[in-house]
């Protein structure tokens, strides 16, 4: 996975957990939301269904009632007598007629309250019988409705039909009182023989008819519309709707009346609200109206009742019930926070894991020098069970003898690998390793694969854990380089630089052998004394370098001249010694001789600027005597072998004198 940037991993941690506690509660809050709409939807169409019902019947109410009104016996016979009396003097029958035509009117006006104005009109337009919530000033006829529309759409309709007009403002209570919105209803008055009597004329208080209305007494939640075929507002029963009455609807709610506009009956779904609505043509029948016809203007119908009730929404919902908000509040916090925990957690053990690599990515590098350590150390390392079996074993040491791993491991037992010769010494090693001390070391031969010997020192350790021996660890150092220094150095301490001829002590260690040799065989061990002649006359003459030149040269001519087994050293200065086994005197006398005339013969090779043939003549003198083996060291003989070389200088030098060996 890619490694984000924390602050990207703590987003996505938090919108992850509140987009899935969105994903599970958004199905159950949509169908809680449209239940809530289903169950608006249908209160809106029940308030509808109610105020469309309350207001035709209303409004038949007040057909039938100025349907019966026209019917009434006293009217009929009112206007009849007034038409028989073009110039009214009212008699009595007429007063009477009259008065009760009042009373009726008055009744019907305070009992039921819808009406502003009753009149009687006769065929010529005059005001015969009014009454109205506004007090009556003067007697009839009071007023000319000739040229009223209502009285010349009543003149043309038969018995029964019925003019209602369009809605209107009327200025019915005075200029003191509101203006309030009027609706005219009228019908002809005709005789019992068919003539045309006259028209009767009520005034519906469309305002006190619409705050009837459930909406308008506050018993449904929801505000009701009532728009004409144009969209001009028609309600203004209740406050602030005389103001917009005659207003266009869509000037408040476009969408609403295009809604509207577009179909008779429905349901339509606002941007916040949500709108039930149906159409109803004042012109057709209703089967509670006793009209015949009913004439109103075109241009207003049908009129639209709209109910408009607010669209639930999400936090309408939510505000409605504080506990199950906080609640929603507190998962989506809970997740939040919980997403949080995670990252945060996750991001420490990432921190911790990558930490905890590093360290075994770095403790394998470690183990891997380690192990290189000691695979290719400068020394052998191998470890062995209590039997000496090998275990582990380092590549030095399986190089040195030259085996592979798997032919030794678990195979071999170290011992085996000791040459016979020091196996004593690493036995005993090994127990002390295995014993109390636990620890143990020796210097041993290994034997090789080819054969070879290697001189190595072994020192070897115990692993003892609670449960005892575990098993041996040791190193192992390779003493050949030592073993040959010490050789050198050995040689060196019995060698003459000069000559390259053994010194004195080299023959004090030569002669311990031999004379035990001779003593064992019994053969006969001989010893010569050389010295150089008038050595130091050559130094003198010829220089120091020369002298050496002919010690040198000495020394090569008498190894020629001995044999192998003879030991030629050089005692100090100008003086050497031959030891010579199975030798007697005789034999003794003729090698010194044959030395003697060897060196006469073989002049020393110098450069030719120090002589002029570049040759150095020299002779030596010798003093040959016997090694006795009695005598147990070769002191006795050495001085003896001085003595006759001193004899031997004496008598002139250049010659062998044999010194006996005295009883
Ligand atoms: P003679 O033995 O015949 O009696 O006489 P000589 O001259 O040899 O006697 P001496 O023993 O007195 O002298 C030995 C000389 O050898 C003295 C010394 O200078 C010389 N000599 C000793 N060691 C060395 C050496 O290593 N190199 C050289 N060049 N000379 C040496
Ligand atoms: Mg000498
Ligand atoms: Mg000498």
């Amino acid at each position: 996975m890619i490694i984000k940037p924390l602050w990207v991993r703590l987003t996505v941690a938090v919108l992850l957990p509140v987009a899935l506690v969105t994903l599970t509660l958004t199905p159950i809050f949509t169908s809680h939301l449209k239940d809530r709409a289903d169950g608006t939807r249908r209160s809106a169409e029940a308030l509808l269904a109610s105020e469309y019902d309350l207001l035709l019947r209303s409004m038949n109410e007040s057909f039938n009632q100025v349907l019966a009104t026209a019917e009434y016996p006293q009217l009929k016979r009112f206007l009849s007598r007034q038409d028989a009396a073009p110039t009214p003097t009212w008699g009595l029958a007429s007063q009477n007629d009259w008065e009760q035509l009042e009373a009726l009117f008055d009744t019907l006006l305070t009992h039921f309250g819808r009406y502003t104005r009753l009149a009687v009109v006769d065929t010529e337009g005059r005001e015969w019988v009014a009454t109205s919530t506004v007090p009556q000033l003067s007697r009839p006829p009071v007023a000319d409705h000739g040229a009223t529309t209502a009285f010349r759409k009543a003149m043309s309709l038969q018995a029964r039909d019925l003019y209602v007009s369009s809605l209107r403002l009327s200025a019915s209570g005075g200029e003191q009182a509101p203006a309030t919105t009027v609706i005219d209803i009228a019908t002809p008055i005709v005789g019992d023989t068919g003539e045309r009597l006259g028209v009767l004329l009520f005034t519906l208080d469309w305002s006190r008819l619409t705050t009837t209305l459930p909406h308008a007494l506050g018993e449904a939640p929801g505000e009701a519309l009532l728009v004409d075929a144009q969209g001009k507002w028609l309600l203004s029963g209740t406050e602030g709707q005389v103001e917009r009455f005659g207003q266009p609807l869509e000037e408040r709610w476009d969408d609403a009346w295009s809604a509207l506009s577009a179909r008779n009956q429905g349901t339509v779904i606002l941007e916040d609200h949500l709108l039930a609505f149906r159409s109803h043509d004042i012109r057709t029948q209703h089967y509670r109206s006793q009209a015949g016809m009913i004439l109103s203007e075109a241009e207003t119908q049908p009129w639209r009742l709209g109910i408009l009730m607010p669209r639930p929404s999400l936090w309408g919902l939510l505000k409605e019930n504080p506990v199950q908000l906080l609640a929603i509040a507190l998962v989506y916090l809970l997740s939040g926070a919980f997403g949080v925990f995670w990252v945060l957690s996750n991001y420490r053990l990432r921190g911790l894991r990558q930490r905890a690599l590093a360290f075994s990515r770095e403790a394998r590098q470690y183990a891997g020098e380690v192990q290189d350590l000691y695979e290719h150390a400068p020394c052998g390392y191998h470890s062995l069970d209590s039997n000496g079996r090998v275990i582990k074993i380092n590549r030095t040491e399986l190089d040195w003898l030259g085996y592979r791993a798997d032919e030794v491991i678990d195979r071999c037992h170290y011992r085996n690998f000791v040459t016979p010769e020091t196996r004593a010494a690493f036995d005993a090693a090994f127990q002390k390793v295995l014993g109390e001390g636990q620890e143990g070391s020796a210097e041993c031969e290994l034997l090789c694969r080819d054969g070879t010997r290697l001189p190595v020192a072994i020192q070897g350790k115990a692993h003892v854990t609670e449960e005892g021996f575990q098993y041996s660890r040791a190193m192992v150092f390779d003493l050949s380089e030592r073993k040959a220094l010490e050789e050198k150095l050995k040689m060196q301490a019995l060698t003459d630089p000069l000559t390259g001829l053994g010194n004195r002590r080299y023959l004090e260690d030569q002669a311990v052998m031999e004379i035990a040799r001779a003593e064992r065989s019994g053969a006969s061990l001989s010893l010569i004394a050389i010295d150089l002649d008038h050595f130091k006359r050559v130094n003198d003459t010829y220089g120091h370098d020369v002298g050496d030149l002919v010690l040198q040269a000495f020394a090569k001519l008498a190894r020629q001249v001995l044999r192998d087994g003879d030991v030629l050293c050089r005692m100090g200065g100008e003086e050497f010694a031959v030891l010579l086994p199975d030798t007697n005197r005789e034999q003794a006398l003729q090698v010194a001789e044959r030395l003697r005339e060897a060196v006469a013969t073989t002049p020393a090779k110098v450069d030719q600027d120090v002589t002029e043939d570049g040759a150095l003549a020299y002779t030596t003198s010798l003093g040959v005597t016997l090694v006795s083996a009695r005598e147990g060291s070769l002191k006795p003989a050495i001085k003896r072998a001085d003595q006759g070389l001193y004899a031997a200088k004496e008598a002139g030098r250049n010659r062998a004198h044999w010194q006996p060996v005295s009883p």
